[in-house]
C-alpha cells in the first residue's frame, strides 16, 4: 500500500460508520402496539411476505405439519382466540397457527408477519392454558417485530464492522461486540414476548400463572445433557419466572 493512503482508509472507514449511524437514526420508529421505539428497515408488508415465503420450508425442517386435522384446528382456533381478544387483532399481520410433526424437538417459534409454529413434542406436554401461553408468547414476537428488529441490528453491525475493518483493521473486534449485542437484545425479545403472552392469556380468560408452569416444563425438558432449542435461544427460565410474576401483578392491578 502506498504511504499516506492510510488517511484515505480512515476517512472511508469513518464515512461508512457515519452512514450506518445516520441510517439507523432514520430507521427509528415507534411500535404502535408495544409503544417501544425500534430500529427497523422493512415494512410490515415485507415482514408478511418473508413469513409466508419461508413458512413451508421451515415446517419441513420439523417433519412438516402434524397429520391430525383435529389437533391442527385446535391449535389454530386457540391462536385465533388469543388474537381476537387482544391488540393483535388490530395489527396488519396474517396470523396462522400450525402444529409441527416433530415429536423429539421441544420448540415453538414465530416467523415475521404472523406464521406461528409449535412442535408436537412441546404441544403434547401442555394443557390448553399453557398452550395459550406459548402461542401468546409467539404472537408477542410478531407484534414486537423482533425478527425485523434483529435483521436491522445485524445490518447495522455489519456496516459498522466493515467501516472498522477498512479504517482501522478492527472489524473482528467490532463484529464480536455486535454478536454480543444481538444476543442480549435477543433475550430482551423473550422477556417482552413473555409479558405480552401473559397479557393475552388474561385477556382470553386463561390463568396467567400457567405461563410459569410452561417455564418449568421447559426447564425440566432441558435435562442433564440435552438443551431444547426453545431454551437455548431463550433466557434462563428462573429469570423469566421472576419477570412473569411481576408482569402478572402489574396486569392484574390494571384490571
Ligand atoms: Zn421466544
Amino acid at each position: 500500500m502506498r504511504r499516506g493512503s492510510w488517511k484515505i482508509r480512515i476517512f472511508i472507514g469513518l464515512a461508512i460508520v457515519a452512514f450506518a449511524f445516520v441510517q439507523r437514526c432514520n430507521n427509528k420508529e415507534e411500535n404502535p402496539y408495544t409503544g417501544r421505539v425500534q430500529n427497523i428497515n422493512m415494512s410490515t408488508e415485507q415482514e408478511v411476505a418473508i413469513g409466508l415465503q419461508s413458512a413451508p420450508e421451515v415446517a419441513q425442517q420439523y417433519g412438516g405439519l402434524y397429520p391430525d386435522e383435529r389437533l391442527q384446528s385446535f391449535v389454530d382456533q386457540l391462536g385465533n382466540k388469543l388474537v381476537n381478544n387482544s391488540i393483535a387483532r388490530e395489527t396488519p399481520y396474517k396470523y396462522d397457527f400450525h402444529l409441527l410433526a416433530d415429536e423429539q424437538t421441544i420448540n415453538a417459534f414465530a416467523l415475521p408477519g404472523g406464521p406461528v409454529f409449535v412442535t408436537y413434542a412441546l404441544f403434547s406436554q401442555l394443557n390448553e392454558a399453557q398452550l395459550a401461553g406459548v402461542l401468546g408468547h409467539e404472537i408477542g414476537h410478531v407484534i414486537g417485530r423482533h425478527s425485523a428488529e434483529r435483521i436491522a441490528d445485524s445490518n447495522f453491525w455489519q456496516t459498522i464492522s466493515m467501516g472498522a475493518s477498512v479504517g482501522a483493521d478492527a472489524g473482528g473486534i467490532v463484529n464480536s461486540i455486535g454478536q454480543n449485542t444481538l444476543l442480549t437484545n435477543g433475550r430482551d425479545d423473550e422477556l417482552e414476548s413473555d409479558e405480552l403472552g401473559v397479557l393475552f392469556m388474561i385477556q382470553s380468560g386463561y390463568d396467567p400463572y400457567e405461563m410459569i408452569k410452561v417455564m418449568e416444563i421447559l426447564k425440566a425438558a432441558g435435562g442433564p445433557n440435552r438443551v431444547p432449542e426453545f431454551q437455548s435461544t431463550h433466557p434462563d427460565p428462573d429469570n423469566r419466572i421472576e419477570r412473569i410474576k411481576e408482569a402478572i401483578d402489574r396486569f392484574k392491578g390494571q384490571q
